[in-house]
């Protein structure tokens, strides 16, 4: 939400199939919990290709979009939300870039994969969009709750 202070922005972070698969899970996920990234919302999903169409509408006619459609649903997905500051932007940049041999050594595409295809991880791009994709995967709503670490990551 645009008015959401700004140490609660949120994204909406996937570990695609390939990442599931290849048991990168925990690792994922703690790199965003050792950022300092609270997780407001997680679950494993079989996502169906109808959700998955929705969920990539904007690529709707790429040419890779039928192969995206399958690698997606070919497995459980794990997703989540995190919330702190700079989410989207932040959340981007832990990713890498998204041909994977093209993000540096240190983030997760870099330090995992090799190719753009099975590039085990998904973050929103935009505040806008990571709202969009949290209702998509998280209609029930996320899990607010209270941070004891706060204080130890923030100002104020
Ligand atoms: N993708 C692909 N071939 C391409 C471009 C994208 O297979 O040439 C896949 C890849 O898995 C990527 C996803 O489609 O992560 C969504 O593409 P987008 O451009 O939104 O990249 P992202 O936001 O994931 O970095
Ligand atoms: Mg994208």
């Amino acid at each position: 939400m645009p008015n959401r202070p700004p140490n609660a922005e949120r994204s909406f972070i996937m570990i695609k199939p390939d990442g599931v698969q290849r048991n990168l899970i925990g690792k994922i996920v703690g790199r965003f919990e050792d950022r300092g990234y609270k997780i407001v919302a997680m679950k494993m999903v079989h996502a169906t290709t109808e959700h998955l169409e929705k969920h990539y509408a904007d690529l709707k006619g790429k040419p890779f979009f039928p192969g995206l459609i399958k690698y997606m649903a070919s497995g459980p997905v794990c997703a989540f939300v995190i919330q702190g500051l700079d989410a989207v932007k932040t959340g981007r940049a832990m990713l890498g870039a998204t041909n994977p041999l093209a993000s540096a050594v240190g983030t997760i595409r870099g330090d995992y994969c090799l190719v753009t295809g099975r590039n085990i991880c998904h973050g929103s791009d935009a505040v806008e969009s990571a709202e969009h994709e949290i209702a998509l995967w998280f209609p029930e709503g996320v899990i607010e709750y209270e941070d004891t670490e706060h204080a130890w990551i923030y100002e104020n």
